[in-house]
């Protein structure tokens, strides 16, 4: 009797996670269909930043970083493949990872390449099969794959499938969300694909931004819509289209979604977040009489590029203690997300309503979803690869389960 098929369209980290665990399992065999030429891209052009695997932060902190209608279920999933399990996963692999100072978790090699080499040699070893230059188009009446590859359209028979196709950024390298349109058709609700993890835009003055895009800021606090509550400090950097970084980024979901509620939404940052406001008015007035305003703030140990984002956000006041407020709360009105093609990652997705407790479609059974394509998301941090491993592994289990196999 032949063993069950199972096959995976997407060979990126969820997909080849799925993968790995089907055949620690055994019992099945396994396909992965793969877009590109090559598997992995978007994982190896993470490996261009250093690879930031996971974070080492305590589990409970580490799963509060998960926002979107999937998140629970996500959280799930990482309990039982938590950030010490990917790590032992990493260093099976031969590929010893490190705590930076942040926390954050790196290949101690800070690359992508010999981990994705490492890892597809382990899969084909194991029995898995890859096959490159196939794309999943749909799904056929009779509940198969519809797959094209050299310009041919088949349909193709599994008995469980699970779709790990990424979400829309960075679409040269394999995912580009043209399956939202296709499930949605399915009767699978999915949330709008938009930009996080990217970065903003404003409409900087002309002068602004030939002087300071590619000025770093740090230390500053950030609020959106609202004041910055003054909760430790983060960095951005100065663009000409706008700010990037880590702080921006982290923000990303809150941001696109009053933009979509309002269509404006303003940045509020705290230039000096060390410093009370009447603290900051007090050195302001002490700095010398009769000089320019802006040696006065300078003096009182505001930056070049924090004056000048003072200034971008309206005419200066005269009074140290309307400075002083300017400096601690200044308000930049955003004009839009910097475009989802360079973003990070993608928020939205198919959304909760659309699986069970098993990663299963329920318009769908015998149909799992894992990675970036489910409606969660996460600032950057090595949040993003822990939660597409982990529910590349629990959509795995799914089908285990369903299969009989587990
Ligand atoms: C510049 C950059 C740096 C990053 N750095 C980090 C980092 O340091 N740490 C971190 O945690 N995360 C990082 N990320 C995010 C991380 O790489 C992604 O979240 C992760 O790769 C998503 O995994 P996935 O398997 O869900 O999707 P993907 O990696 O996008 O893989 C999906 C695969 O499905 C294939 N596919 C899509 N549609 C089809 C179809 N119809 N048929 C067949 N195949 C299809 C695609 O070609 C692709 O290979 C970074 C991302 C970027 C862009």
């Amino acid at each position: 009797m032949s063993l069950p098929h199972v096959v995976i369209v997407g060979a990126g980290p969820a997909g080849l996670a799925a993968a790995e665990r089907l055949v620690e399992a055994g019992g099945v065999t396994v396909t992965v269909l793969e877009r590109m030429p090559s598997p992995a891209r978007k994982f190896l052009l993470a490996g261009r930043g250093g690879l930031n695997l996971t974070h080492s932060e305590p589990l409970e902190r580490f799963l509060a970083q998960f926002g979107g209608s999937v998140a629970p279920a996500v959280r799930e999933a990482i309990a039982r493949f938590p950030p010490q399990d990917l790590r032992a996963w990493a260093d099976g692999l031969g590929e010893a990872t490190f705590v930076g100072s942040s926390g954050r978790v790196f290949p101690k090699s800070f690359k992508a390449s010999p981990l994705a080499r490492a890892w597809l040699a382990r899969l084909g070893a194991a029995g898995v099969r890859l096959e490159t230059r196939t794309r999943w188009i749909g799904f056929a009446a009779d509940g198969g794959l519809r797959v094209e590859s050299g310009g041919e359209a088949r349909t193709l028979a599994a008995d469980a499938t699970i779709l790990a196709l990424g979400g829309a950024s960075w679409s040269r390298l394999g995912s580009d969300g043209a399956w939202a349109p296709i499930l949605a058709e399915a009767c699978v609700p999915v949330a709008p694909l938009a930009a996080m993890n990217a970065g903003v835009e404003i409409a900087w003055s002309a002068i602004f931004r030939e002087r300071f895009a590619g000025t770093p800021l740090k230390r500053i606090a950030i609020g959106v819509g609202a004041p910055a509550d003054g909760a430790g400090t983060s960095e951005a950097m100065i663009t000409a289209h706008g700010l990037e970084g880590t702080g921006v980024y982290a923000r990303s979901a809150e941001i696109g979604e009053a933009l979509d509620a309002a269509g404006t939404v303003a940045l509020r940052l705290d230039l000096r977040p060390d410093l009370a406001a009447d603290a900051l008015a007090a050195r302001v007035a002490a700095a010398l009489k009769g000089r320019t305003l802006t040696e006065r703030l300078r003096r009182a140990g505001l930056a070049p590029a924090a004056i000048g984002l003072m200034r971008e956000a309206g005419p200066l006041p005269a009074e140290p203690a309307a400075l002083a407020a300017r400096a601690k709360d200044c308000a930049l009105d955003v004009a839009a997300m910097r475009p989802l093609e360079r973003a990070i990652s993608t928020r939205g997705g198919v959304r909760a309503e659309a699986i069970d407790d098993r990663f299963m479609l329920r318009a769908r059974p015998g149909t799992f979803v894992a990675g970036e394509m489910l409606d969660w998301h996460a600032p950057t941090g090595g949040y993003l690869l822990q939660g597409c491993l982990a529910t590349g592994r629990a959509a795995a289990e799914g089908v285990l389960d369903r299969l009989g196999r587990s």
